[in-house]
């Protein structure tokens, strides 16, 4: 459930009509309900409360410091996967008790950042980040938290580029080795204190099954590291629920709550959600101007001031968006492709759609663009990103500047020809 839609035949970002700020911001503008990412948290919350558990907001979904801002209110914790997360999470008044580190390829820096933030754990994806967390943690004369992120071989039934939990997978450790790890850190490595089990199986996924596979799974694997004399206090289950961009019927938190709760009954743990797209993907849209339509023999073209530098999403899985017109015109409807300016065939954000007969001026809403929308944007083709704008009831705030042409060529030098002066 999200605060966008129609009044009248005027698009409305909670109380405020789209038109207002793409005439203020200009497009292509990212526009995030405030309302609508707090009900999304607070649904994880109420999911949870009848046990110990912490939310850790995936910050790669959306990584603006006021979405941050906003959960930090709400007494999120993070998930982070770079140094420069933890910077923007620092900058958000994240609390570092409550941030967890993932990802395969932790660096030396960020892992002594980390450290010295003082930050809950560190998910281990191998045996030589496990050596190096020692090693740092050694150096800095600190103990680090550890989990293993186990990959428990469950297909997630999702886009293959976003399934992270099968053997042929680069994330995660397999139960076995893991459990190897595990007592050799226990025995051998004074620095990491092993308290956290961690597994994340995939994203945009739409069924609670694989999430209880994965479970049954660690389940084991705790029960086993505790007969070996490990004490592990956090069960990590990451992120991954699935939200409704067309017509799938993902679960919601509260349902997803449930099966995790029976299934977790009495393991003494303090549960962790890494949730990511399920809070912000349905709290964002990006707004777009129709710059010119063309009318071919096979196929329409919409060419709107957004692409794929904007909105990787359609290009880079094929992703459906569903787009409304920010102006509802009683004109007819066409089929047409929408695609942006950027010289690539796969630049599109919608392919054979059905639309509102649009003009060249009018604008566009691509909907569900809140995660994994401006976070994977990047300035190819010289482009520079989009504004973000925050909407909290009938008023809203830009919350990032659109960039400039300056902005584009920051730290790039030319070579330097003048010749060295003799002595
Ligand atoms: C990306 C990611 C998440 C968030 O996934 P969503 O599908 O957006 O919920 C959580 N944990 C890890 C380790 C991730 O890589």
């Amino acid at each position: 459930m999200h605060f966008f839609g129609y009044k009248g035949k005027s698009f409305y970002a909670e109380g405020v009509p789209v038109s207002r700020i793409v005439k203020e911001c200009g497009t292509p503008v990212y526009i995030y309900s405030s309302k609508t990412l707090k009900r999304h948290y607070k649904a994880y919350g109420a999911a949870f409360s009848k046990v110990a558990h912490l939310i850790c907001y995936s910050i790669k979904a959306n990584s603006n410091i006021a979405v941050l801002k906003t959960f930090a209110g709400q007494g999120s914790g993070f998930d982070i996967v770079s140094g420069g997360e933890l910077f923007r999470a620092l900058k958000a008044g994240a609390d570092t008790k409550k941030i967890v580190f993932s990802g395969v390829g932790k660096r030396e820096d960020e892992i002594e950042y980390a450290l010295k933030k003082g930050i809950l754990m560190f998910n281990v994806e191998s045996s030589e980040e496990l050596a190096s967390v020692n090693r740092i943690a050694g150096r800095l004369r600190k103990k680090a938290g550890i989990a293993i992120r186990v990959n428990p071989d469950v297909d997630p039934k999702t886009h293959p580029y976003i399934s992270t939990g099968l053997k042929n997978s680069k994330f995660g450790i397999e139960t076995k080795a893991a459990i190897k790890e595990y007592i050799n850190a226990k025995n051998n490595l004074k620095n990491v204190n092993p308290m956290g089990v961690d597994c994340h199986i995939g994203s945009q996924i739409t069924k609670i099954e694989p999430f209880i596979d994965a479970l049954a799974k660690t389940k084991e694997l705790l029960r086993t590291l505790r007969s070996e004399g490990i004490e592990i206090k956090y069960l990590d289950m990451g992120g991954g629920l699935g939200i409704t961009y067309d017509t799938e019927a993902p679960p919601h938190p509260s349902r997803y709550g449930e099966a995790v709760i029976e299934g977790t009954k009495g393991l003494g743990v303090t549960l962790i959600f890494e949730p990511g797209r399920s809070i912000v993907g349905n709290a964002g849209i990006l707004a777009t101007k129709v710059l010119y339509t063309k009318k071919g023999s096979e196929k329409n073209f919409i060419i709107v001031d957004a692409a794929m530098n904007d909105l990787a999403r359609p290009s880079l899985y094929g992703s459906y968006h569903a787009i409304k017109a920010v102006r509802e015109n009683s004109g007819g409807e066409i089929t047409a492709d929408v695609v942006g300016p950027i010289c690539e065939s796969g630049d599109f954000l919608a392919k054979d759609r059905i639309l509102p007969d649009v003009r060249s001026g009018d604008y566009l809403a691509v909907m569900s663009a809140g995660a994994y929308g401006f976070s994977m944007s990047s300035n190819y083709n010289t482009r520079p990103r989009a504004a973000e704008v925050m909407v909290a009831g009938k008023e809203f705030h830009v919350i990032r500047k659109r960039e400039s042409l300056s902005d584009l060529i920051r730290g790039e030098r030319p070579v330097s020809t003048k010749k060295r002066r003799r002595k």
